[in-house]
């Protein structure tokens, strides 16, 4: 049978860009690719790359003071345009589109600016009526911002809203204590609005490292983010211009404006999953095998509409796995046990890799390496910001079982620790690298001593 595509990928996002692009231009595949909005996905339009662009733009204030400390008596961040910045990001996205859409138009993929569907196992059709077939199909459609189900949510604003705003609003509440919520609050508090974050929990960011979570919980509110814990709203309405909250614990509170943050999940609605008979698992995600492949053998999915890690590099590994093992007969399947990852917070970001100490200990014996301190940089100025570090390690391999700092670019840190623990690397060849001097990240090959060790799930801390 011959089919208009070797391949055809519904979703230009990280990962369904960089599938198209290799398969096409690597291994010579006649590629079609749909995408609905704007070519780049999530990432590059509405995530990853605007945010830490916000980021930084939010960061004058604590830079400005930091200097006073340094001796600039007069340092001031001065007054902020909103406007003048998003127009700046708004061509730099349509910039990196375009970088985009080059890319897949040299390596010769055949891009439709349309939504598409499922209709069979090797047939999709798009919107414009047109129907195509394809040898293989690789779905690759992202992830939605999860509603919560409460009255009144849609007023509220979600992560994409953000960057199209007309303006800053004067109060916001942040509903969430996730890597969005958390990012959003110091962004937004950097930029001087007046920023609550209410999250149901007793510290933000569940899942990450309980101590550098504490420490993220407290930096929040030290830049000026009002975080209440253990809160949530249970209706929003409309009061007059602004939005009324009303909270679980019955109090009442009116905003300018309301950002849901409180999770996303995988984007298949309409999708004709059901006629094509691909499975998927309880929350709605796409079922795949360590191949990317689901129930269907002709069909394969990757990145966050699979909801393995969603994080962007991992849907770029995974696209590009996809086509090595199928179109450039090199199999390859991508190991998710070590993922790194990074929240961007300011001042200090949180960054890991690994196992956490709650789950090191629950799967047996682990000697905790850490050390908290203030670093050299903020020290002087005056702040007392705390950094902390910490290294997880098996006592019977001496194998580094993982890493986690809070501290000034942990991102970048983070990266780097992430190559020696993929390899396995153990605590003495940590041990036996000379240190960087001065730099916050030594402490990663200085600290000699435990400062506890866990004896595994049923016994306690030494230390
Ligand atoms: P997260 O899953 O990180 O956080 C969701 C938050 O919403 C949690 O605090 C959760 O609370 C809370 N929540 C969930 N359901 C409810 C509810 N019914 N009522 C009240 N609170 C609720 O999702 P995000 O939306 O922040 O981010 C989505 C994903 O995007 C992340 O998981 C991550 O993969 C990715 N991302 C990565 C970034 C990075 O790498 N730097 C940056 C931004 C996003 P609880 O913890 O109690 O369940």
């Amino acid at each position: 049978m011959s089919f208009d595509y070797d391949l055809f990928v519904i979703g230009g996002g990280s990962g369904g860009v960089r599938a198209a692009r290799i398969a096409a231009g690597e291994y010579g595949a006649k590629v079609g690719l749909a995408e609905e909005s704007r070519m780049g996905g999530t990432c590059v339009i509405r995530g990853c790359v605007p945010k830490k662009l916000m980021i930084f733009a939010s960061q004058a204030g604590l830079m400005a003071e930091e200097m006073r400390g340094y001796g600039w008596a007069e340092a001031q961040a001065g007054p902020f345009s909103w406007e003048t910045f998003r127009d700046k990001l708004d061509a730099e996205l349509t910039r990196l589109e375009l970088i985009y859409r080059a890319g897949l138009s040299r390596a010769g993929v055949e891009v439709h600016d349309q939504r598409a569907t499922l209709v069979g196992h090797h047939e999709i059709a798009l919107a414009d009526g047109t129907r195509k077939t394809a040898r293989h199909i690789l779905i690759a459609t992202g992830g939605r911002p999860a509603p919560i189900g409460i009255p009144g949510e849609e007023l509220a604003m979600v992560s994409d809203d953000l960057f199209l705003m007309d303006r800053l609003p004067g109060r916001i509440l942040l509903v969430g204590g996730g890597f969005i919520a958390c990012e959003f609050a110091t962004i937004l508090a950097g930029l001087g609005v007046d920023t609550v974050q209410a999250y149901r929990g007793d510290a933000v960011l569940r899942g990450f490292d309980r101590e550098a979570r504490d420490l993220a919980t407290l930096q929040l509110s030290a830049v000026g983010v009002d975080l209440r814990l253990g809160l949530t709203p249970a209706a929003l309405e409309r009061s007059g211009e602004g939005i009324a909250v009303t909270f679980d614990d019955g109090s009442r509170e009116d905003f300018d404006a309301v950002l849901m943050a409180t999770g996303r999940d995988p984007y298949t609605r309409g999708l004709g999953l059901e006629a094509t008979g691909v499975a998927v698992k309880p929350n709605g995600a796409i079922a795949v095998d360590d191949w990317s492949q689901t129930s269907v053998p002709s069909i394969f999915a990757v990145g966050d509409v699979t909801d393995r890690i969603n994080l962007t590099p991992v849907a770029i590994r995974e696209g590009h796995s996809f086509v090595d093992t199928v179109f450039g007969a090199k199999p390859r399947k991508v190991d998710h046990s070590i993922v790194a990852s990074a929240v961007y917070l300011r001042p200090h970001e949180l960054a890991t890799v690994g196992l956490t100490e709650e789950e090191a200990r629950a799967q047996g014996p682990v000697d905790v390496y850490a050390t908290t301190f203030r670093p050299m940089r903020s020290m002087f100025a005056g702040s007392d910001a705390k950094v902390m570090m910490k290294l997880l390690v098996d006592p019977a391999t001496d194998r580094v079982l993982g890493c986690h700092i809070f501290g000034p670019e942990a991102g970048e840190m983070i990266q780097l620790a992430a190559i020696p623990i993929g390899m396995g690397a153990t605590k003495a060849q940590f041990d036996a690298t000379i240190a960087v001097h001065p730099t916050a990240a030594e402490e990663l090959v200085t600290m000699r001593t435990p400062t506890r060790r866990h004896e595994g799930p049923a016994g306690g801390a030494k230390g």
